[in-house]
């Protein structure tokens, strides 16, 4: 495809008749037109909307899904059962369950993602022969399906602040700042069109503020930067315990708020943390299905956004992979907490779940020349969008009502299957056999 021709078109939140999109060698957009006829060689649509950016993923967390529910407990209790499967994981089987859950997501309408990666080496923390197996693994999967990928490789050193890593965290150490630097680094080679090598410290919990300072001044400065930062109450009062500061406050003063970073999980935020993330101009990635799921909270979106933070989302332990429901979610957890409908405007959930999130992932987002020619086609005449103005699309829609998938101007996924014909679920299938055990949490238990 060199040229698309949309009948109508979703853009900054208003529907346009007649979008037509130049698309150059390298899949990004050349050209801009509206209220255009379509031309002879258009891949021609209907219904168009930007693609979905997914800010924040783990792709093997995929494997609990539908499993955890019946154990209860709370965040913690669940992360020793991620536990079980992260120790269970090799570099291939990793590759087909990545590849399983790239497929999810194309079909369901994200377009490209950021994989918070951290299982690195071998349990016990042995280097394999090539130290990125796991992530070359990562990046052929997504290669293979087509989705647009940023791989955030993630430094992980403490098992909370001035403590060792635990057994079953030793596979995501490399040590130091400086191993991992050089880990990572060796990563650059693999990027190309669709594939950015980002990065990510894991936490305040996994990355000492010293630590954080080294990476902040290290690392190139049009690197994307990821961190979680204050998903539970626990993981603040540990930071002001060890340092007297909120993970906010640490990040403040090891120097690291700036516009590349992305902090993930802005749940539990005091006024001064709003101002710094806002102030600096961070982007704020909720995951409203994930923090819904595990009991975290929900975080100040209005606020960050009014103090200058811009908002994405992500689909993080892809228990649900739909884009229109962390879309709805997000406005659902503002309703929630203020009594209050349209707390976002249909623009800022359709930036959120566009250009926010490709901002995330180090790349202009929305129909822009320069910017990536991903986009959806989506069914409006079905049994949930009939009757939706497009402008609200997005509280109407899910991922199965999208019909065409196109990443770097190629269409890639079809009618809920990869161009190719695989069905992601039998790739799925495929995938978890041996990776979806009974949880043995016993191993991992005590390890919060
Ligand atoms: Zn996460």
């Amino acid at each position: 495809v060199t040229s698309v021709h949309a009948r109508r078109a979703l853009l900054g939140g208003t529907e346009v008749d007649g979008l037509r999109l130049e698309v150059d060698g390298a899949g990004r957009i050349a050209s801009v037109a509206l209220g255009a006829a379509a031309r002879e060689g258009d891949l021609r649509l209907d219904t168009v909307l930007y693609g979905s950016g997914n800010a924040h993923s783990h792709a093997f967390h995929r494997a609990l899904r539908g499993r955890t529910h019946g154990q209860g407990g709370d965040f913690w209790r669940w992360r020793t059962l991620m536990y079980d499967v992260a120790v269970r994981l090799e570099p291939d089987s990793y590759e087909l369950l990545a590849e399983a859950v790239f497929a999810e997501m194309l079909v369901s309408g994200w377009t490209a993602v950021a994989e918070f990666h951290y299982v690195h080496h071998r349990v016990g923390g042995g280097r394999y022969q090539d130290p990125n197996a796991f992530g070359s693994a990562l990046v052929r999967a997504a290669t293979r399906v087509g989705i647009r990928l940023t791989l955030l490789d993630t430094c992980y050193l403490t098992g909370g602040p001035g403590r060792p890593l635990a057994p079953e965290q030793s596979r995501f150490g490399d040590g130091t700042v400086q191993a991992w630097l050089e880990r990572r680094q060796a990563l650059e080679t693999l990027a190309s069109d669709t594939i950015t090598v980002g990065a990510a410290l894991h936490s305040v919990r996994a990355v000492a503020p010293d630590d954080i300072a080294a990476v902040a001044a290290a690392l190139p400065g049009e690197v994307p930067l990821h961190l979680h930062l204050s998903e539970q109450p626990a993981e603040n009062e540990q930071s002001l315990a060890a340092y007297g500061r909120t993970p906010t406050g640490v990040l403040a003063d090891a120097g690291v708020l700036a516009p590349r970073l992305s902090v993930v999980h802005a749940t539990h935020l005091t006024d001064e943390d709003i101002a710094a993330l806002g102030g600096a101009g961070v982007t704020a990635v909720f995951c409203p299905t994930t923090e819904a799921d595990l009991g975290d909270g929900i975080g100040p979106a209005r606020e960050l956004a009014d103090a200058g933070a811009v908002l994405a989302l992500g689909s993080d332990q892809n228990a649900v992979v739909d884009p229109w429901l962390e879309v709805r979610g997000l406005e659902s957890g503002e309703r929630l907490r203020s009594g209050r409908r349209g707390r976002l405007t249909p623009g800022e959930l359709e930036q959120a779940r566009t250009a926010g999130g490709y901002r995330a992932l180090g790349s202009p987002g929305g129909f822009v020349v320069g910017a990536p020619a991903d986009l959806v086609e989506l069914d409006t005449a079905g049994v949930r969008t009939t009757g939706s103005l497009l402008p609200e699309i997005g509280l109407t829609a899910t991922g199965t009502d999208v019909l065409r998938t196109i990443v770097g101007g190629r269409i890639v996924a079809e009618a809920g299957r990869l161009v190719d014909g695989r069905d992601p679920a039998g790739l799925l299938r495929r995938a978890l056999t041996g990776l979806t055990a009974p949880p043995t949490a016993a191993l991992a238990e005590g390890a919060r």
